[in-house]
């Protein structure tokens, strides 16, 4: 176990925890920043961002994790690789598990551990991750150059995805369980008049070809009002359904929702003094990069605030 009791804890290196950063840093709290399962979050397998305010031509999403990252060093942020398997918050300082025996005690702490990627749950599915099944379109998408491509979901998230894959495969089709889309008309019109995309809609996966073969040569498709059951030949399977919170290791002692995002009561505040969330764990709603940093920005405001109010 470290000695030192640190001032804050930041959980996460995507935006919020950055942002979080940047603002703890610079009211000279030296925080640190466990860097969590995904190193810099969901911007981080993204490409072009062009609705984050300050870039008029966009910015590709790693460069701007990276700035960021670069911007709370500047101010004395430290980082440190891992991620908290255990938290008691029912002692002060509170103390934080990560894994064999490190553990860390804080007087605050800031969960901004995001959402990670949602999988459909078949075991051929999971079989086949990393030889053509993925949930990252932009770091797997190469690898199926000239290949037929099939995306799953009907959100932002399948849309970019699939406009995104257009690049390398010959046709990308989005299979989507209803015929309503969650994602916004921009992308689903860009989606809709792309030539290579394909839609298939009240389809769902039943099971992804060929496990024995350690590759995707294809899926069970069945259609939902008609029951029809087909083969369909792909090279690849990309999810784009949606991402889980990453809150497990507070369950019981944080507030949470049916789906597990934490809850917050008065803006970043959770139900437990000195320990605050931002970002996608917490935003079932808005759940956009600039919404994240502006939350991390809210949860180190408090920290200041709450180290000032407790002589820290
Ligand atoms: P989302 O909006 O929650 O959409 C998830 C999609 O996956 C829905 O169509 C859902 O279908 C489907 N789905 C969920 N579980 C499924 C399952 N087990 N089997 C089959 N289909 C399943 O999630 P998202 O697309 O990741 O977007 C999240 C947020 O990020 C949104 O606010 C979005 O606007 C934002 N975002 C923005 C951009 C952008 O602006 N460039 C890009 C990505 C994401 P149902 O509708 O039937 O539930």
């Amino acid at each position: 176990m470290e000695n030192e009791i640190r001032n804050t804890v930041i959980l996460g290196s995507g935006c919020s925890g950055l942002t979080a950063a940047i603002y703890a840093a610079r009211a000279n709290l030296k925080p640190l920043v466990l860097e969590g399962h995904e190193p810099g979050g969901q911007l981080s397998m993204t490409t072009l961002v062009e609705n984050f305010p300050g870039f008029p031509e966009g910015i590709q999403g790693p460069e701007l994790i990276e700035n960021m990252r670069k911007q709370a060093q500047r101010f004395g942020a430290e980082f440190r690789t891992g991620h908290v398997t255990a938290a008691d918050l029912t002692n002060r300082p509170f103390s934080l598990k990560l894994g064999g025996t490190a553990e860390i005690k804080t007087h605050t702490i800031i969960i901004a551990s995001g959402a990670s990627a949602r999988w459909l749950g078949l075991p051929s599915e999971q079989a086949l991750i990393g030889h053509g099944v993925s949930s990252c379109a932009t770091c797997d998408g190469f690898f199926f150059s000239g290949k037929e491509i099939v995306v799953i979901g009907g959100g932002d998230s399948a849309m970019e995805e699939a406009l995104f894959l257009t690049r390398f495969a010959t046709k990308v089709t989005i299979i989507h369980r209803s015929d309503s889309y969650r994602a916004s008309k921009i992308m689903l019109d860009r989606a809709r008049n792309h030539s290579k995309i394909e839609f298939l809609s009240h389809t769902v996966v039943d099971e992804v070809y060929d496990v024995s073969q350690k590759e995707v040569t294809g899926l069970k498709l069945r259609n939902l009002q008609t029951g029809k059951v087909w083969d369909f030949p792909t090279s690849a399977l990309f999810l784009g359904i949606g991402h889980t919170p990453n809150a497990a290791a507070f369950k019981g002692q944080l507030e949470m929702d049916d789906d597990g995002y934490l809850k917050t009561r008065e803006f970043v505040h959770t139900g437990v003094p000195g320990v605050y969330a931002s970002g996608d764990v917490a935003d079932r709603r808005y759940r956009q990069a600039i919404s994240a940093a502006g939350t991390g920005c809210m949860a180190a405001l408090e920290v200041e605030k709450y180290l000032e109010e407790h002589g820290k």
